[in-house]
């Protein structure tokens, strides 16, 4: 039997993958998300991702930050808990007591060489499933035998930059799709090439996504996307279903934002105020 090797990702393919809560549910049945990232300056970028892990349905949100993000973190978003770094600017040692579900890893993290032995050393040290972003990829960019280090079934979300800096430059969107596939195989990973109809690539298969707008084509988006496909993970989705309902329902909240914002004023934050209204449109 023959697989198609491309799937339109719309509506119809992402409601069989969704998982109502039962009455009896607690907020232990739906895992606890850790958010690793910021730096002095970016930690906007955790803000945004944690508030999206949440809403995506994680029972339980972690910020991990340096130092100095600690007061804004708990006044803006008190849901979460935080765990800062020893560090006052940029994390150098990802160390924590609790036991999450998944960590979401990368984004506003910088890549001062003391961040890059974090990542290194916790890579090391820990299996638990990952999504990695924007300074996360970066810096698998810069030490790519770090690759060999990934949990099967990492989730990697690049924009086009970060992507080339992984796989290198293409000639066209072609030679693009087979670098990402050669890329998913070797390593083992799943690809998400964000843009417009995103692609998420796992070996030779393709789902390209539907929803979504130029809306989007601003700050922040995509450290919300770390954080829904973070939080389905959280909630037992498994690697690529996480990936295809959470991209999808990314884009189906800009769209529904777009009612309210227009595409000019739509801003990340609007992504998530919208989830609820993505989840709630499945039905
Ligand atoms: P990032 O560059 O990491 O902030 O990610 C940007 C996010 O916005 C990704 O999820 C992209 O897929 C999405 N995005 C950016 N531009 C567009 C566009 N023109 N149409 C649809 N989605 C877009
Ligand atoms: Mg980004």
């Amino acid at each position: 039997q023959t697989q198609a090797e491309a799937e339109l990702i719309s509506k119809f393919e992402v409601l069989p993958l969704y998982k109502p809560r039962e009455k009896f549910s607690h907020k232990g049945d739906f895992g606890h998300a850790l958010i690793v990232g910021g730096s002095f300056g970016k930690m906007g970028a955790v803000n945004l991702a944690s508030r999206a892990a949440l809403s995506s349905g994680s029972g339980l949100v972690t910020a991990f930050i340096p130092k100095c993000g600690y007061h804004s973190m708990q006044a803006s978003f008190p849901e979460a808990m935080v765990i800062t770094d020893k560090e006052e600017e940029c994390i150098t040692n990802i160390s924590f007591d609790i036991e999450p579900s998944v960590v979401g890893i990368g984004i506003g993290m910088g890549t001062a060489d003391k961040t890059i032995k974090a990542l290194e050393l916790f890579l090391r040290n820990n299996k638990i499933p990952l999504v990695i972003d924007a300074d996360g990829l970066n810096i698998l960019s810069k030490k790519k035998d770090l690759l060999n280090l990934l949990p099967e079934h990492t989730i990697l979300t690049p924009h086009p930059k970060e992507l080339e800096r992984l796989v290198g430059e293409w000639s066209d969107d072609f030679d693009k799709l087979k670098k990402a596939k050669v890329f998913s195989k070797t390593h083992k990973v799943i690809v998400v090439i964000k843009g417009a109809n995103t692609i998420t690539v796992l070996d030779d298969k393709l789902y390209i996504n539907t929803t979504g707008n130029p809306g989007m084509a601003t700050a922040g988006t995509g450290d919300v996307l770390t954080g829904i496909i973070t939080g389905l993970l959280a909630q037992g989705y498994e690697p690529i279903a996480a990936t295809i309902f959470g991209v999808y329902l990314h884009g189906k909240a800009a769209d529904i934002g777009l009612e309210d914002h227009g595409y000019q004023s739509l801003i990340a934050s609007h992504l998530i105020e919208n989830l609820c209204n993505a989840y709630i449109d499945l039905f």
